[in-house]
This record gives structure tokens, C-alpha cells and sequence, in this order.
């Protein structure tokens, strides 16, 4: 039996499942989960001592390489100052400041502990500002295990069968309106159904928990005029997609300014951290200088602000974006080109940093029907040939897959030749 094997049975008899979340189960594609042991660089390496290059890059935040020194030496010096205070400090403004450089829309920040923090809060900030208790979210889109955003999900919830939660009351979700990504006609309709009722919009601009979606010409802008012209707020879901998309996020690629964002994993480079932020206006209706109660004993931890502002002030290096697109490029069209090699039928879809791509026939993937009539026993086979010859992609079809600044020519080729293996293997 490996150590992996091992470690995974003994972690079963005290963690459900034996994952402390459950896309980390290998549910969605059989066998189990790979225990790590550590990670460098482009390389995360298991319990064996086995190396894999690693596209999930802990699902998003290692977007400068695993054990980046410059994150590593900041974690340690501020750790020698004291892990927690439950008061003010200095690295929260210096953090908090950067972020609303990087995204100007986001002119008040306020430091949580998870993207989940950071999208509940948020909807009840809209919610509170607006006096309205309904919400438009996109069906395969996920923000948190929050209870009323757990309605139609994607991400772990979808891979396990599971989008609309046992445990959520009927009541709590009776206010999340579910509409179609890329479809400004559903949206519509459902502001015109309740026109005085909607308090936000919550949208991945680039949806990555039904694998890599990315939104159709004019959809964004579409969403940000409805907002408009009913009343209601306009939150981009920024947790993936937030300085990895563009330095700026989707909002920047796309050029279409919310008025609320949430954040998480790339803003606390590797430590628990989310943030959400935007309108002054509306940011004062929170707590303490408004009446919408939010808080954390652990939010703004100096060592998470000093590791996500060392992240940030590296990433923000000029030529660092145009790298990570230029890579991911490579990657989704080396797919594409070598499924076709091997008369594979694969669709790619890619912004920024992050790509996905699907076994199907469909020229394009909009939305996410479209997703959902992929292969998925084709992408269960593919992950675990590519796992084998040590690629660690995310074991789940409905996930994108994450570049990061350590991934060189060596492992793009290294990548691409295990792909045509792959893609070999499965057209035998
Ligand atoms: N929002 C989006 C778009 C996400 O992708 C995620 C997590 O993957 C979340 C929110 C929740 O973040 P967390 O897992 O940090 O709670």
C-alpha cells in the first residue's frame, strides 16, 4: 500500500470523507485522492515522493509558483512579530490600499477569511443598501457554501450531484432568483417579474466552477445596465478570477466596473483570506459606520496580509499577465490541436490565466447545459492518464484548470506530451 493510500484511510476514520473539502475527494473522477506532502515552483509532490506539475495550484492562489520566497519571507517575518492581535495593524491598510490600486472600483475593502465570508457578506451589504431581500445568481455558478447561494451551484457541488444543498431551508432560498449565464433574456424576464424586489446580481465575470465559461460579448455590460435600470447593485464575483484574469480582474479585461467584488485566494497568497469591496457609499453601510453587522476574530490576521500583499506586489511585476496568458494559450491550444491529432472532439475556452477545456462536439461551451452534455467518463479517463504521468490536474470536470509564473517551457512541453498520450490512449 502507498503512503498515500495509508494516509487516506487514516484520515477517513476522523474526516468525512477524509477531506476537509469535498472537491478534493476525487468524487467526480474515481480512485483516491492523492495525499502532498509539499510543493515547489510548477511542482506539487505526494506522500510517495512523486512529482506532478500542478494545474490546480491549491485551486487558485499559487499564482506565482508554489513556496515563492518572497511570500515565504514575509510569512516568517511577520510571524516573528505575533500571530494574531484582535486589533488594528498597519498591513491591513498597506493591503487593503494595494487592492484598491489594482481594482479602483473597489474604493473601501473590508478583509475576511474565505471567498464564502466575502460573497455572504457582500449580499447582505446589497441587501441592507437596497432594502430588498431577493438576488439573481447564475445557474453553475458558485460563491461559497453560503446557505442561500447554495441554489443551482457549481464547483464541488455540482461534482457531487449536490446543487441545491440538503440543510438549506426552503425559506432562505426562496429569495435566490437562478438564471442562465450568457442569456441577458432571463435576466430580463426576472427583473421584470419582480421589478422592485432584486437586490443584487451576484456573476463569475468568467465563470470557473462549471469548468471555464467565459462571458459572451456584451453580457457583462448587459448585466450592469439591468442593474441599472431596475435599481439593484451589481457584485462581480471576483474570488477566481480577481488578479488572475487581468492584474485589474475580469472587470478590467472586460472593462465593465461593479459595484461590488468579492475576493479570495490570490489576494492572501496562499492564507486564508478573502476581501469584498467597492462603492464608498455602499461600503459605509457596513458596520461600524452603518447598520449592516459583519465581523471576523480572525479577519485582517497580520501574517495573511503580509503574505497576500507580497503576492500582489510580485504579480503586479510588469510582463508577469502577459507571461501567464502566453502560457495558457499554449496549453489550451496544444490540447486542442493534439485531441484533433488523435480525432478526440475537444472544445477549449481560456481568459487570462485560467482555461478549460471539454470532450464534446459542441464548437462552443456558453453556458451551463452546455456543460453539462460534455463527456465526463472521457474526462475521468483523461485525469487519471495524465495524473499517472505526473500531472495534476483538478479532479473534477466541471473545474478550470490554473497556470501560475513557475510554469516554464520545460513543463508546457512536458505537459503537452503527456496530453497526446492521453489523447492517444483514449482514441485507441
Ligand atoms: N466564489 C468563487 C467564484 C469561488 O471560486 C469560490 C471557491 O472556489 C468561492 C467563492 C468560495 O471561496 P472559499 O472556498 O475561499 O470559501
Amino acid at each position: 500500500m502507498t503512503k498515500s493510500a495509508q494516509l487516506f484511510q487514516q484520515a477517513r476514520r476522523t474526516i468525512p470523507g477524509g477531506v476537509n473539502s469535498p472537491v478534493r475527494a476525487f468524487a467526480g473522477v474515481g480512485g483516491d485522492p492523492v495525499f502532498m506532502e509539499r510543493a515547489d515552483g510548477a511542482y506539487i509532490f505526494d506522500a510517495d515522493g512523486k512529482a506532478y506539475i500542478d494545474f490546480v495550484g491549491s485551486w487558485g492562489p499559487m499564482i506565482l509558483g508554489h513556496n515563492h520566497s518572497a511570500i515565504r519571507e514575509a510569512v516568517v517575518d511577520a510571524a516573528q512579530r505575533g500571530l494574531s492581535f484582535g486589533a488594528p495593524t498597519e498591513s491591513e491598510t498597506t493591503l487593503s490600499e494595494l487592492v484598491a490600486e489594482l481594482v479602483p472600483s473597489m474604493e473601501m475593502v473590508r478583509m475576511v477569511n474565505s471567498g464564502t465570508e466575502a460573497t455572504m457578506s457582500a449580499i447582505r451589504l446589497a441587501r441592507g443598501f437596497t432594502k430588498r431581500d431577493k438576488f439573481i445568481k447564475f445557474e453553475g455558478n458558485y460563491h461559497g457554501h453560503g446557505d442561500c447561494l447554495l441554489v443551482k451551484a457549481g464547483s464541488g457541488a455540482l461534482t457531487l450531484g449536490e446543487p441545491n444543498s440538503p440543510g438549506v431551508p426552503a425559506d432562505f432560498a426562496k429569495h435566490t432568483l437562478t438564471c442562465t449565464y450568457n442569456d441577458l433574456d432571463s435576466v430580463r424576464q426576472t427583473f421584470e417579474t419582480y421589478p422592485d424586489e432584486v437586490a443584487c446580481i451576484i456573476v463569475e465575470p468568467v465563470s470557473g466552477n462549471m469548468n471555464c465559461v467565459p462571458p459572451q460579448p456584451g453580457f457583462l455590460q448587459g448585466l450592469r445596465e439591468l442593474c441599472d435600470e431596475f435599481g439593484a447593485l451589481l457584485i462581480f464575483d471576483e474570488v477566481m478570477t480577481g488578479f488572475r484574469v487581468a492584474l485589474g480582474g475580469a472587470q478590467a479585461y472586460y472593462d465593465v466596473k461593479p459595484d461590488l467584488t468579492t475576493l479570495g485566494k490570490i489576494v492572501g497568497g496562499g492564507m486564508p483570506v478573502g476581501a469584498f469591496g467597492g462603492r464608498r457609499e455602499v461600503m459605509e453601510y457596513l458596520a461600524p459606520t452603518g447598520p449592516v453587522y459583519q465581523a471576523g476574530t480572525l479577519a485582517g490576521n497580520p501574517v495573511a496580509m503580509a503574505a497576500g500583499h507580497a503576492c500582489l506586489s510580485e504579480l503586479r511585476q510588469p510582463g508577469n499577465h502577459d507571461y501567464l496568458t502566453h502560457v495558457t494559450h499554449q496549453l489550451a491550444e496544444g490540447f486542442k490541436s493534439l485531441a484533433d491529432k488523435h480525432g478526440i472532439a475537444l472544445t477549449t475556452n481560456q481568459a487570462g490565466a485560467m482555461f478549460g477545456f471539454f470532450f464534446t462536439e459542441q464548437e462552443t461551451v456558453t453556458c451551463f447545459k452546455d456543460v453539462q452534455q460534455c463527456d465526463t467518463e472521457r474526462f475521468k479517463r483523461f485525469f487519471h492518464l495524465m495524473l499517472e504521468q505526473g500531472v495534476y490536474l483538478a479532479p473534477s470536470a466541471f473545474e478550470a484548470c490554473f497556470t501560475c509564473l513557475a510554469h516554464g517551457q520545460k513543463e508546457i512541453d512536458a505537459t503537452l506530451a503527456a496530453a497526446d498520450h492521453a489523447f492517444a490512449t483514449l482514441a485507441a
